[in-house]
């Protein structure tokens, strides 16, 4: 598909995505935030549907989409008032996958995950005393013989029981034996299914609960022994090609975070043209309607952005600053779209009912995760702009 986005391609790919969304409605969303459970019919049908194998050469039986198709599915899944969460990584995961893993690794794995019988969505590389300086990383796979042997302590593992594979990122060599602190780390593909029929006391995992519906996970590596043709590409080389994919993890967090500004305008409009006080729609106050009207500008720029982006992306040119940018603008843009949308709620923005206060939570999220905005300032400035890094 080329990036002409008014294009019969794209423009059907956005009405069969609303279409499945429809058959999740707010409601579902909300039934599942108050519970905190996983969206196990909604993955299954986006998975039925090919959707999750969006990136996934057709070669592998995947749809071998460009990225932005992949981003207006996360996209529209967002508008609609769902969240892609439950779902996302196995499209940002498989840059990876399909760039340094081998043949051997692909051909085992992909024609499963397009076929929906595997799933890989689980990516394992944060940890408590490393957060965003992912290079100081303390868990380590030691070779032995075979195997590595995998010990350490992750702080933010998620969906990893709802998923049969997982992309681990860990030390191979100590950081004090290599001279460039992201050498030594490497990226590992595991078979899950493997550890837990045959290793389960070596994988020790603890849900965590967090302010909105995500299923994440504290996870502790006792000792897991993973067969040595889990390493994906060379030896040493796993920061290398996790940086490697976070391009397209930027692009596609974007896209969510639009859909999710879209969302929020679109609720606000409503509700500002239908609401009554002092005998006018209170939309026809100034004071209620700038701040929406603000944001929706600032989500066109900032999809704008996101589609630069993409279109450097798949012209394989440099794309991290149209990238970071994306995501930076992008969760600022949706935030300021929640906030407006409260707002303009007033106190029936907080009831559970509208389904506002939800994804304000939900939303709050991109600003931080899965990269912090600063560190993403700290990109602009030091990488576009040449000035000293900060740190
Ligand atoms: C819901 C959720 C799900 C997640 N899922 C996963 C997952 O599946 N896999 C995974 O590996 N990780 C996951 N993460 C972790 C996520 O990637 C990190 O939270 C994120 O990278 C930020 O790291 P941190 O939380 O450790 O913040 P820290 O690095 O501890 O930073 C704390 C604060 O300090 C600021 N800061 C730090 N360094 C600098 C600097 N140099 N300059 C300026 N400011 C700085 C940051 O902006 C931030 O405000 C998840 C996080 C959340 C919230």
């Amino acid at each position: 598909m080329t990036q002409n986005l008014e294009s019969a391609p794209y423009q059907s790919l956005r009405n069969e995505i609303q279409n499945l969304c429809r058959n999740f409605p707010n409601q579902y969303w909300r039934e599942l935030d108050q519970t905190r459970s996983y969206p196990y019919e909604f993955v299954q049908t986006l998975t039925e549907a090919g959707y999750l194998s969006a990136l996934i050469p057709t070669q592998y039986g995947g749809l071998g989409l460009n990225i932005t198709a992949a981003s207006i599915i996360l996209e529209e899944i967002h508008r609609s008032g769902g969240h892609s969460a439950a779902c996302h990584a196995q499209m940002y995961t498989m840059g990876a996958l399909l760039k340094h893993g081998s043949e051997t690794q692909k051909q085992r794995y992909l024609p499963e995950i397009a076929a929906g019988k595997l799933r890989l969505q689980a990516f394992s590389i944060t940890e408590p005393e490393a957060g965003s300086d992912t290079p100081n990383i303390r868990t380590f796979a030691q070779r032995e013989g075979d195997s590595y042997i995998v010990t350490g302590h992750k702080n933010w593992t998620s969906r990893i029981a709802q998923s049969d594979l997982l992309m681990l990122l860990a030390r191979t060599t100590a950081r004090e034996n290599v001279t460039e602190r992201t050498q030594g780390i490497s990226l590992f593909l595991i078979d899950l299914r493997d550890i837990r029929a045959q290793q389960p006391n070596t994988l020790e995992v603890t849900p965590v609960r967090t302010m909105f519906n995500y299923a994440t996970n504290q996870v502790r590596y006792h000792g897991m022994r993973i067969p040595a043709d889990s390493l994906i590409g060379a030896e040493g080389q796993g920061f290398r090609y996790v940086i490697d994919g976070w391009n397209a993890e930027r692009i596609l967090l974007a896209a969510e975070c639009v859909g999710d500004g879209y969302w929020f305008v679109e609720r606000a409009v409503d509700y500002a043209n239908t609401c009554v006080r002092f005998g006018a729609p209170i939309g026809k106050n100034q004071g209620v309607q700038f701040p929406i009207a603000h944001a929706y500008a600032q989500i066109r720029a900032a999809d704008a952005i996101r589609y630069q982006a993409c279109n450097l992306f798949e012209r394989n040119a440099p794309c991290g600053a149209e990238a970071n940018m994306a995501k930076l603008l992008a969760s600022e843009a949706s935030w300021a779209a929640a906030n407006a949308c409260l707002d303009t709620h007033g106190g029936n923005g907080f009831v559970a009912e509208y389904d506002i206060e939800r994804k304000f939570r939900e939303t709050r999220m991109y600003q931080i995760a899965p990269i912090n905005n600063n560190l993403i300032l700290a990109y602009v400035a030091n990488h576009v702009l040449k000035l000293p890094k900060s740190y």
